[in-house]
Formats: C-alpha cells, structure tokens, sequence
C-alpha cells in the first residue's frame, strides 16, 4: 500500500496538472466507490480545483464548496484519463474538467475498498475530529512533534512496529515504513512502545523524519507513483542482505500480511527474534 510519502508526492504531481482546472462533473462508476451521501459532489461543479493535499494516506482534493477525500487502499490509481472510456477496466470514479483530460480512480483486481468521501470544505481534518473517514486517525506522521510522539509512545504497551502502522496513533506509516524507521532508529521492532526512554524517542522521532523525507524526495523525482518493490530502503524486504550500516545479514520475521525485516546488530543487541507468541500478533 503507498504510504505518506508516495501519496504526498502523488498529491503535488496531481495539483501541478489539475490546479485551477474547472469541475464540470463527478462521476462515480461504482456502485461502491462513493462513501458520503451529503454534501453533494455537485458544489464543485464550475469551481476550480484549489489543491491537492493528504491527511495520512488519503489524497485530498479541494474545492471552494467541497473537499473529495480519496483512500487508494492497496491498488488504487488516481491518474489523468485521457480516453474517457465508458467502461475503464477498474473504474471506480471520474472526475471531468472543462478541457484536458479528466481525473479517474481505478483499482486493481476484484476486491472493491479504494473510495471517495465528500466533504464540506470547512470540515475538521485534526486527529479530533468526527467527520468520518477521519475519525480516530492519528496525526500525521510527517508533522508529529516529538512531544506528541513521547505521548503516544506512553500511551501504547505494544510492539513498536505495531504502534507505527497503527493509524489511530499515527497516520501515514505502513509496513515499510515502520520497517526502515526502526532500523533507522537502531530499536527492535518488537521493543515495548510504553518502554522506551527519551532517547529512544528522541532517535525514533529523527528516524521517522529522516525516512520520510528520503522517500519523499525518491517519489518526487518520478514521474508516477513508485510500486512497492522500487522504493528504496536499508531493510525492507530485504532479507539475507547485508546492512548497509554493521554489514550483519538482514533477517525476517514472517506474518501472515506482512514481514517484519530487521538488524539483529544494529537493532535488538544481537538477539534474533522470534515469533512464538500467541496469534494476537498475526495481525
Ligand atoms: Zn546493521
């Protein structure tokens, strides 16, 4: 799934292309695709689109009247159609300008989750908000204040890389990125949240900064959003390679949705772990 940095790059390549371009029509091609029934799509009409932003890793698109809030989940694309087919393979949604080409959200294989919300423009987009899909998310990753990252780190007796893809304590991150932020903050993926000291913190707060904006700037030097495997990192989905900090072998712990990919040297003192633990974790 793309994570913050692919959707914020994403974001800025979609509002360099269709900013200022006028709405002439929202069309949902799914039944599925749009989550909200009120406000209607159709305040955006004859408005021009203001902005491209993100709240975690939903795209967010802004109108005077109304906000599109879009969630790609795992194979949604959200890119310029020029075609216009009737029937795009995928289509979920598609957003028509006044020229050039229009907007349109598709989403691979057979199961239906990517979709669109609409919301008041003035709607709350803080971790406080009641305006769904927004309720419960966390902060955003990329602006967290180490304060707040103290907060939550207290606040949670979990594994660390549980903690980072959670998007209730904080948004944006998902399995790569938690990945290469705890190798990056030397801290075992399985350390207790609640546990760390200040300077654990203090090192994980530099590391999510630090990861983020690496991949940041390898998305904006594309011109697409990148697949999975093209993302660049120290240990993600790297098993069996050497660490380009210690040179030890990166190992792996497996789950069923995904794997957790870690130095034993730079990160757990040597140890190699293991999950035997009850299924509570195979999540
Ligand atoms: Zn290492």
């Amino acid at each position: 799934m793309p994570e913050l940095p692919e959707i914020q790059a994403h974001a800025e390549r979609l509002e360099r292309d269709f900013r200022g371009r006028e709405l002439r029509a929202f069309k949902p091609l799914s039944f599925t695709a749009l989550k909200t029934f009120s406000p209607a799509a159709d305040l955006a009409y004859g408005t021009v689109l203001d902005r491209v932003g993100h709240r975690g890793k939903y795209l967010v698109l802004e109108f005077a009247q109304v906000r599109f809030v879009v969630h790609l989940m795992q194979g949604g694309r959200l890119k310029p159609d020029e075609k216009q087919s009737a029937k795009p393979r995928g289509g979920l949604a598609r957003w028509v300008f006044d020229d050039g080409p229009a907007l349109l959200l598709t989403e691979a294989g057979t199961e239906k989750k990517a979709g669109v919300w609409v919301l008041d423009a003035a709607a709350d987009l803080s971790p406080a908000t009641t305006v769904e899909p927004f309720v419960g998310l966390g902060p955003d990753a990329e602006s967290v204040t180490l304060e707040q990252l103290a907060a939550i780190l207290a606040a949670h007796s979990m594994r660390l890389h549980g903690l980072l893809r959670d998007q209730r304590a904080l948004a944006g991150l998902g399995r790569r990125l938690a990945n290469e932020i705890c190798h990056r903050a030397k801290l075992s993926p399985f350390a207790n949240a609640a546990k760390l000291t200040a300077d654990d913190a203090a090192r994980l707060f530099d590391a999510i900064h630090a990861c983020v904006a690496e991949s940041l700037d390898y998305e904006r030097s594309r011109a697409d959003m990148s697949s999975s495997k093209e993302r660049p990192g120290a240990v993600h989905h790297r098993e069996g390679e050497l660490c380009p900090v210690c040179g030890d072998t990166i190992r792996a712990v497996e789950y069923v949705r995904y794997t957790v990919n870690y130095c034993a040297t730079c990160q757990t003192g040597g140890k190699v772990l293991a999950d035997n633990t009850t299924s509570k974790f195979l999540k």
